[in-house]
């Protein structure tokens, strides 16, 4: 059983619902979130394979130009010396001679208001004698003082890199495709069918991937092996309305059509409304409909397609 397909039988999906990627080093690096649940990227891959997700747009994540490490630091430094000691604080500047600093210096313990430490005057009257030009940085290596500073990356391996040098790494938003919503919406219990089926020497496999004639890649929800060894693909048409059951219904068709190896299609509608309209359309040789709101019956029909 895929991990995507257990979540899923316990996580009621939305069918808009856009799962993002998102970085955690605690869990080695990019993972997803499905409720309480956290799946690392390369378990995601092989669902993805599988036709269980489909990726819609992406998220890019800044990586280290050096070694690609995901795990990157914000540092800021000096833009001159390009030393990292540097103190962040209120800026203050004595008009008259421009000395700039941390509004701390301008501080004096004998006396009282502000005091310029380079022409050693008072500063009385804000606007007049002195400003507060607002947050800025002072290197303690160079003594410059700057509003700026310079932006820096460091990965867990030490490369430091400017911001524009970062590279980019995208990883895929996923989105649960339509196989796996339709195998989460069952009305059978796939563990009751498998182990019915095994007890009459039918193997099945849940989500197996099959190549066309065409060449394209199509996934069978459910594959049975019968003893003679031939092959039964089970399929299972969702739709709320009539012309989504009608597109459904024709995407089987071209699909029927091009997994020649497939001896029988059994097509399990919900409920029996459409029944005749698509046994109206589909080779009885090869498409076998049924439909039953009750599993049991169910069970019971695609034993007996089956063992036929
Ligand atoms: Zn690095
Ligand atoms: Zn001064
Ligand atoms: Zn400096």
């Amino acid at each position: 059983m895929s991990i995507v397909l257990s979540l899923l039988s316990e996580e009621s999906l939305d069918e808009n619902n856009e799962f993002r990627p998102l970085l955690k080093p605690e869990f080695g690096g990019i993972v997803y979130s499905f409720g309480s649940v956290t799946v690392p990227y390369e378990k995601l891959r092989v669902s993805e394979k599988k036709g269980l997700l489909k990726s819609r747009g992406f998220t890019s994540f800044s990586i280290c130009p050096e070694c690609e490490s995901l795990n990157l630091r914000t540092e800021l430094a000096c833009p001159d010396c390009k030393s990292r000691g540097i103190v962040k604080s209120d800026l203050m500047i004595h008009y008259e001679c421009q000395n700039t600093g941390p509004i701390e210096e301008f501080q004096s313990n004998i006396r009282n208001g502000y005091f310029c430490q380079k022409c050693r005057k008072e500063l009385k009257r804000v606007g007049i004698d002195y400003g507060n030009p607002g947050i800025g940085f002072k290197c303690s290596n160079c003594e410059k003082v700057f509003q700026f500073p310079l932006v820096l990356s460091q990965c867990d391996a030490n490369h430091v890199s400017k911001i524009d040098e970062l590279e980019l790494k995208a990883f895929p938003n996923y989105v649960v495709s339509k196989t796996a919503k339709g195998l989460s919406t069952l009305l059978i219990d796939t563990h009751v069918l498998q182990d019915l089926l095994g007890k009459n020497s039918i193997k099945s496999q849940i989500l197996c991937q099959l190549r066309g004639a065409s060449g394209a890649n199509h996934v069978v929800p459910m594959l049975l092996t019968a003893p003679d060894r031939q092959e039964i693909a089970i399929e299972f048409i969702h739709g709320e309305s009539q012309s989504e059951l009608e597109q459904a219904m024709f995407q089987l068709l071209l699909k029927s059509a091009d997994l020649t190896q497939i001896k029988k299609m059994l097509v399990i509608l919900e409920g029996d409304g459409s029944i005749d309209k698509f046994a109206g359309v589909a080779n009885p040789l090869k498409i076998k409909i049924i439909a039953s709101k009750d599993p049991r019956i169910l069970y019971e029909q695609i034993l007996k397609e089956a063992v036929q």
